[in-house]
């Protein structure tokens, strides 16, 4: 869909930004173009012969992205398959200099682009990188629904992230009869959401929701967007022995894994990121790591208490790998201010195993189980300002050896004589064993 002749005047237009500059190259041909739209970005890529050095800037009404190439020729077409143009209308080249070369990219909305020149690697040549973000300017449903989340007054619903395991470049495992992890893990991604959805006070967003691949990183940085409250990663991974079986929950380790399948699921797990090619983020690699150890405690704390419900969850369910919540340094977990677990729903290498995964009613069962002890740990530990907190129910207490009423009273923030009321007591003595009835604070 280029369009051969292009307009040179752009009087009245505004000049938002002109960017980056590299050293001059003789000659270069763009020999190759192709555009993909994941759900934040939509990414163009120059195929280029050589170096170049060029400007980038951007232009109202309407809305376009202009690139102005040194020394440049075509060599290629430069037409969009409407499936994958997001944000793109249409692709105009033109040349108002002499050997410089400009490439117009119509926009069907205001964006903010990035660019970047990558040098050679693999099978590709250099190649200029241009992402264009949605600008956040115009008020969308999924932003609306976040300020909702922020009225302080509002008993707000607590957030579940829900990542998918894998996905795009990134199969994950195979199974014996070929299933792949990447599809299965989408699957009962999208049935826990359905579940959590269900639920008064709850609601969940998927952190991937089709076929491509995320960073590890960013998956994290996409729930902390959501304004997520837990972070939960499924998958279904392959040992090298097919006799293993069961579902497995974990948690961050910082002192290293808590079994051999542990170490080697986080190894296979970690190294998937390296399909995610070029991260400019990471550059903030130390800064992050510092605040990761500043923050983390409290979340780990959350995130144990949290996977342990999740455990017992799917303990009821069938075969658990190990006996309990397991611990691995796994990349996706690295999150410093989201209570994190990643979900093992089973074995996609074990052939009995992979033919359950596959089915619809199993990740239904595994799904509820998995929300039902998420749902457990916000309800034991409700985060102040949510809908769960207010409406919790009420709650029993067994007395044990040392328990007080007034102790009672002050672990679960009501008064000594709410609790005496509500339990018909008429004196402060207590029993080993009798049941309490805490009334929600
Ligand atoms: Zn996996």
């Amino acid at each position: 869909m280029h369009k051969r002749l292009f307009k040179w005047s752009c009087t009245g237009l505004l000049l938002l930004t002109a960017a980056l500059a590299y050293a001059a190259p003789k000659n270069s041909e763009i020999n190759g173009f192709r555009v993909w739209t994941d759900p934040e970005k939509t990414r163009a890529v120059f195929d280029l012969s050589a170096n170049t050095s060029y400007k980038l800037f951007e232009l109202e009404n309407p809305a376009r992205v202009v690139l102005d190439l040194q020394s440049t020729v075509l060599k290629t077409s430069l037409e969009l398959d409407p499936k994958t143009a997001g944000i793109l209308k249409t692709v105009r080249y033109g040349k108002p200099e002499n050997g410089k070369m400009r490439v117009v990219l119509d926009l069907s909305a205001a964006v903010e682009p990035r660019s970047f020149l990558l040098a050679p690697i693999g099978d590709y040549g250099h190649r200029l990188v241009v992402d264009l973000y949605p600008q956040k300017r115009g008020i969308t449903a999924e932003h609306l629904k976040i300020v909702k989340r922020m009225r302080p007054d509002a008993e707000r619903n607590v957030v579940i992230a829900v990542d998918a395991g894998h996905g795009g470049e990134d199969p994950g495992a195979l199974g014996a009869s070929k299933s792949r992890e990447k599809d299965i893990t989408l699957q009962i991604a999208r049935e826990v959401k359905k579940s959590i959805d269900a639920r008064p006070g709850m609601e969940a967003v998927l952190i991937r929701d089709g076929d491509y691949y995320i960073p590890l990183r960013q998956r994290f940085a996409k729930a902390r967007t959501a304004r997520a409250d837990m972070f939960v990663s499924i998958h279904a991974d392959a040992f090298r022995k097919s006799s293993v079986s069961g579902s497995s929950v974990f948690v961050l380790s910082r002192r290293g894994a808590s079994s051999e399948a542990a170490r080697w699921l986080a190894n296979s797990e970690n190294q998937a990121d390296l399909i995610g090619g070029v991260t400019l983020e990471d550059k903030d690699n130390v800064l992050a790591s510092v605040l990761l150890d500043l923050s983390q405690n409290a979340a780990m704390e959350a995130s144990d208490h949290a996977a342990n419900q999740v455990f017992e969850s799917l303990r009821k369910l069938g075969k658990t790998h190990k006996n309990q919540v397991e611990h691995a340094a796994f990349v996706v977990l690295k999150s410093p201010d989201v209570p994190s677990m990643l979900v093992e729903t089973g074995y996609i290498s074990n052939p009995r195993e992979e033919k359950k995964l596959k089915n619809r009613k199993h990740q239904q069962k595994l799904a509820r189980a998995i929300a039902d002890g998420v749902e457990q740990h916000f309800k034991q530990q409700p985060l102040p300002g949510t809908w769960i907190a207010a409406n919790r129910t009420i709650s029993r207490h067994i007395i044990a050896r040392g328990d007080t009423l007034g102790g009672i009273a002050q672990r679960y923030n009501i008064s000594l004589s709410t609790l005496r009321q509500v339990n018909r007591l008429k004196s402060d003595r207590i029993f080993i064993g009798k049941e309490l009835v805490i009334p929600a604070s």
